[in-house]
């Protein structure tokens, strides 16, 4: 039988900021997007990061899952996880074996095959990248349409699956209370069915790893985005959709 393996860029041990509780999280690489904001621009080609088998990444996993206290867990991540949907899906199956629950980070990037679907139904969690409100700032900015994230979205919502959005925050292009109403038209009855939408701020910490993977840089003159401008986004979302959201 053939060994299903994928590519991993790395992973981390005790995140917290990637799911509930403390995980453990793993980076896949390879990303069919390029966003202008991309904070790892080193797991974006799909020709890199070092190959595992399901039973190594499982071994690695039962090690932490004394830790994986508050709802704590395997949180899938990239890079874009679901564009190796079939190895997903095979480690979602282990870590079940293991009580272990998992949640996939994606950026929805995937068209909605039967494998991705497959690695969809696996998960307990679903965290999904809003990147933009509207179909004109997808293409220009992140490098696909806004089709694949919504049927992705569309679909952990008819599989009944705990759902948190999320939204990076880049100066001029998306930090508006304008740009906020828009991400909120654009969802519209699916926030029923969100636990939570968070904002995250655009930062230049990843700055250096363009110049070390030789990747221009869309943004090298963007300045990070001010703390307080995200709060007070943050707290205008939260009003908005407090009456909606799940
Ligand atoms: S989806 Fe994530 S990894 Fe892919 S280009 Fe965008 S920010 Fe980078």
């Amino acid at each position: 039988m053939r060994k299903l393996t994928a590519k991993i860029h790395s992973f981390e041990s005790f995140a917290t900021l990637d799911g509930p509780g403390t995980r453990f999280a793993i980076f896949f690489q390879g990303c069919p997007y390029r966003c202008a904001y991309c904070h790892n621009p080193d797991t974006q080609v799909f020709a890199g990061g070092t190959e595992y088998t399901v039973d190594e990444i499982v071994a690695k996993a039962v090690r932490f899952k004394p830790y994986f206290r508050h709802g704590g867990g395997v949180t899938l991540s990239g890079g874009e996880p679901l564009a190796q949907a079939e190895f997903i899906a095979a480690l979602e199956a282990k870590l079940k074996e293991h009580d272990i629950s998992c949640a996939i980070d994606t950026s929805g990037a995937m068209p909605l095959g039967s494998i991705v679907r497959a690695a969809l139904d696996g998960c307990d969690m679903l965290i999904l990248d809003i990147k933009m409100p509207d179909e004109d700032r997808y293409r220009k900015y992140i490098g696909g349409g806004l089709d694949t994230v919504l049927a992705t979205l569309d679909y952990a919502i008819a599989r009944g699956k705990r759902i948190w959005l999320r939204t990076v925050i880049v100066p001029d292009i998306n930090d508006s209370e304008t740009a906020i109403d828009e991400y909120i038209d654009l969802l519209g009855d699916r926030l029923k069915s969100v636990e939570k939408y968070e904002l995250l701020a655009f930062h230049t910490l990843g700055f250096d790893k363009y110049v070390k993977a030789g990747i221009a840089n869309p943004l090298e003159n963007t300045a990070a985005l001010d703390k307080d401008a995200l709060s007070r986004l943050q707290s205008y979302l939260d009003t908005a959709i407090k009456d909606i959201i799940a």
